[in-house]
């Protein structure tokens, strides 16, 4: 094709303003437009005032033609300009990995990861129940569980000793095998695991004979455990390394202790507070009393003083549980439940009586209860 030259074809000096060559274009393109020029080569012409604008009206495109020169033409795409771009393009934004991505953003593939890479071993949970007071104070045990270990004849690699895994020859060592498979809406591709390797790109041509070549065993593990003062139901404890292997020289996963802890006959707990419920007599709520409470920590002295109302709570300081975080406890608080006295003898109902008198209290019960109430409390004595 002869070399063209786009300034010609306009009809403006090579120096020209980019407005002297619009108007130049504005000029011939209406000159040749085929619907105003019958002339046999009006369409050819008007083409070609069209290239030769698309380019010299371009400030960019007219500075490549000026340094590649017309050699190509404006429908062949300048040396540099086509080829230097399209490069540049290629290279950088579209070409390698960047491919990958939007496939996979397409495919759902999530990413196309190394096969190869280090993989930490999933991590396991142990429930463990404690007593309540175990919970309170901590406690020294040891604990035996299954978990999938590293090989220990192949070190994990699960190649027979002498040998080692090389790369799969299926699928080169990506891991992935692609299919193409025809629809009416087109040929589609799809990304599988490979399934000689089964993602791992590597294939073991001689296994270990311990594991078959999984770098896996099952292995009993025991691991002691040091349960810190003041744990509480439900809390967890997280044990590291002492989940399972991983793969491909990942480290192994992590154990959760999950503590489960039995209620207490005698004691509710709320975080690192107690609470007790300390029977007393009404002699004693009137009169006031020294009683000695019952803690978890021991036997604690607790004044009563006279007057003291059933529902009454009392503080115990630092007899709770233990912050698990610092070297204070809690509180056990206390709280009075003043006891009716039942099955009165004659003594007491006739001293009862004296007492109502010296309130001025007059009180029309006998004090000897119903049949049902005694039988009742019969039963429980025995
Ligand atoms: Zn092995
Ligand atoms: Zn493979």
């Amino acid at each position: 094709m002869a070399q063209k030259d786009l300034y010609g074809v306009l009809g403006v000096a090579k120096d020209a303003s980019q407005d002297e060559i619009k108007k130049a274009y504005r000029k011939l393109s209406k000159k040749y437009h085929p619907d105003l020029n019958k002339a046999p080569d009006a369409a050819e012409k008007f083409k070609e005032v069209q290239e030769a604008y698309d380019v010299l009206g371009d400030q960019q495109k007219r500075q490549n033609y000026d340094q590649y020169g017309s050699a190509d033409g404006a429908q062949g795409g300048f040396g540099g300009f086509g080829g230097g771009q399209a490069g540049g393009f290629g290279g950088g934004g579209f070409g390698g990995g960047g491919f990958d991505d939007i496939f996979n953003q397409f495919f759902g593939g999530g990413g196309r990861r190394n096969p190869n890479a280090p993989r930490p071993g999933r991590d396991l949970q142990y429930q463990m129940t404690l007593t309540f007071e175990e919970a309170i104070f901590g406690k020294k045990t040891t604990i035996t569980y299954t978990r999938e270990a590293q090989c220990h004849t192949c070190g994990g690699n699960g190649a027979k000793p002498g040998t080692s895994p090389v790369t799969c020859h299926e699928c080169g060592g990506s891991g992935y095998v692609t299919t193409v498979t025809n629809t009416p809406l087109g040929r589609m591709q799809s990304q599988q695991p490979c399934p000689v390797c089964h993602g791992t790109g590597q294939e073991i041509k001689e296994k270990c004979p311990t594991c078959g070549g999984s770098g896996h065993e099952e292995q009993k593990h025991e691991v002691e455990v040091t349960i810190p003062a003041g744990v509480d139901d439900g809390q967890q404890m997280c044990l590291q390394g002492q989940g399972e292997a991983g793969t491909h020289g990942g480290g192994y996963g992590d154990l959760f202790i999950i503590f489960q802890v039995t209620p207490s006959k005698d004691f509710r707990r709320d975080g690192t507070d107690i609470y007790f419920d300390q029977p007393i007599s009404f002699v004693q709520a009137a009169l006031g009393d020294e009683i000695m409470v019952k803690t978890v920590h021991g036997k604690v002295k607790l004044k009563v003083p006279a007057g003291t109302q059933g529902g009454t709570t009392f503080r115990l300081r630092g007899q709770g549980v233990p912050h698990l975080r610092g070297n204070s406890n809690g509180d056990e608080r206390v709280t009075i439940k003043v006891q009716t006295p039942k099955n009165l003898n004659k003594g007491q109902r006739d001293a009862l009586r004296d007492f109502a008198k010296a309130s001025g209290e007059t009180v029309s019960g006998t004090g000897k209860g119903n049949l049902f109430d005694k039988m009742r409390d019969k039963f429980n004595d025995n």
